[in-house]
């Protein structure tokens, strides 16, 4: 059985100590920190450029991506010959997460650990066994980037993985007949990618701005706060002209008199502009579209941007939610410092804080294990040499030493049998908390970061590219903008203690 080691103690909520209550008022929730992987000096930057789409905006989930699934559903049976019954599918928003992998040969969901190992799989919506997966991908590190594997980078890819499984189980039970797990596969990219296409989800998004786009009513103060800490902001989405204009109206037109429109809040903005591809030739720069102010443009290319900004490099920091295109590609290519952005972050938190108890408890009772392990090992080993000084020396010794050598072995014996029965006691409780703790996370998945006790690619990921993390954008209105956000300090062992 895996278990929490020690080291989750540090994503935990803060104990309740007094000393360190002094000044609680000044303290952060968690959902509203920065979390630095490395300090970011803010000082530094010249320039912050954002992404849009799971960015500045966030999308009602799962009620978008119930009509993400909806849309290429209609777009399979009108057009690739798939079967009526499939238009009433419910939607299962749980199905997937982020971070995980789709196996389009072997029809699987995965997800795999930070030394790409599978960890959890489902084949179509079935959860795969152990002895299934171990038998499809035994210890072997997998390639997600390989042909005929989709990692899922952005939340726009949830529904991808729902509609897929259930293809997938309907092709096994043969309620659609002549298709491979990759003919499937297939099928399900061009139907999503369609219906992000063709214009018709994302005119319906428009049209129900208010439903589908929350607003965060502070968002603008904290890019005002940006721009008043002398920052260049700047806009940088593959979203079209069209959309980019209908969302950030709705999100930031008429929120600050001193920027009455949203395009007003930055100093260059960059429309359809094809990442990862901008990170290295890009295409070409072209206005942004009808109606669109002279700083706008379309295509473009980081160079470009850089030159335009006057900060390239180190004092450029990108802000994203997609962790190949926003993160890892403008961090290696262009040598941006990047802040992820993960929405989900505000509900793991949440769980964090509120299965608090139960994760201390059973870091804890992880820790009485290992301990017991150690005593145990050296129990044992007072046994056999107790065993073997009885067998040495009997011929040599009295009855009454006899007699004490045998009641120290039993004593012994006892101890050992006491601490076993008490170490499956413990792995008892921890089954049931792990099992408690993991229930309230996706029901197939659980924790997007964890595994037990080993991170998850997704956490690696970040770890590697990102140099700060955070749920939201309006989170940057409690810092300083000339500031540092702070990595906690490395430690080693010894001075974990
Ligand atoms: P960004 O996150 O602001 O860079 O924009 C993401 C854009 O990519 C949005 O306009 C999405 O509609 C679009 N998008 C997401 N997934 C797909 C896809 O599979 N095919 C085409 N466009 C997509
Ligand atoms: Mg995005």
């Amino acid at each position: 059985m895996t278990a929490y080691p020690e080291a989750m103690a540090e994503a935990l909520p803060p104990p309740t100590r007094r000393v360190s209550d002094e000044g609680a008022e000044d303290r952060l929730p968690p959902s509203k920190k920065v979390f630095a992987l490395r300090n970011l000096p803010l000082g530094e930057i010249r320039a912050i450029g954002f992404d849009m789409d799971y960015t500045l905006a966030r999308y009602r989930s799962p009620e978008i991506d119930a009509l993400a699934f909806r849309k290429a559903i209609r777009l399979l049976v009108r057009e690739r010959a798939y079967p009526l019954w499939l238009l009433d599918a419910p939607y299962d928003p749980d199905f997937a997460a982020r971070g995980l992998v789709l196996d389009g040969s072997r029809g699987n969901l995965l997800k795999m650990d930070r030394e790409r190992q599978v960890v959890r799989a489902t084949h179509g919506a079935r959860p795969m066994e152990t002895s299934e997966m171990e038998a499809a991908y035994g210890r072997r590190r997998l390639d997600a980037g390989a042909k005929g594997f989709r990692s899922i980078d952005t939340l726009f890819e949830i529904p991808e993985c729902a509609l897929f499984a259930l293809l997938v189980e309907a092709s096994d039970g043969d309620r659609i007949q002549g298709k491979s797990s990759m003919d499937i596969f297939q099928d399900v990219r061009w139907a999503i990618d369609t219906t992000h296409r063709n214009g018709e989800m994302k005119g319906e998004i428009l049209e129900h701005r208010d439903f589908f786009i929350p607003k965060d009513p502070q968002l603008a103060a904290a890019l005002e706060r940006l721009k008043r800490g002398g920052k260049k902001l700047f806009l940088l989405t593959n979203s079209e002209w069209s959309f980019t204009e209908g969302v950030l109206s709705h999100l930031l037109d008429g929120q600050d008199e001193a920027y009455p429109r949203w395009t007003d809040y930055f100093d260059l903005i960059l429309v359809s502009a094809r990442k990862p591809l901008f990170y290295l030739e890009g295409t070409p720069l072209l206005p942004a579209g009808e109606g669109a102010p002279v700083h706008a443009f379309s295509g473009g290319n980081a160079a470009w941007l850089e030159e335009r900004l006057g900060a390239s490099g180190q004092s450029v920091l990108y802000v994203g939610d997609h962790i190949y295109g926003d993160i890892m590609k403008s961090a290696k290519t262009s040598s941006w410092r990047t802040l992820m952005l993960i929405p989900e972050l505000e509900r793991e938190l949440g769980l964090l804080e509120s299965k608090g108890p139960q994760m201390r408890r059973l870091i804890q009772l992880e820790t009485l294990r290992r301990r017991a392990q150690r005593r145990l090992s050296i129990l044992e080993d007072q046994v056999q040499r107790t065993h073997h000084h009885r067998q040495v020396l009997a011929p040599r010794l009295s009855p009454d030493a006899l007699d004490a050598l045998n009641a120290e072995a039993a004593a012994l014996a006892r101890q050992t049998l006491d601490l076993e029965r008490r170490t499956v006691e413990q792995g008892e409780e921890m089954a049931r908390l792990l099992q408690e703790v993991e229930a309230a996370y996706n029901p197939h998945w659980g924790p997007m970061f964890r595994e037990g006790d080993a991170q998850t690619r997704f956490a690696d990921q970040i770890q590697q590219y990102a140099w700060a993390y955070t749920g939201a954008i309006s989170n940057f209105y409690a810092y300083d903008p000339n500031g540092t956000i702070f990595a906690p300090l490395p430690a080693l062992p010894h001075e974990q203690v």
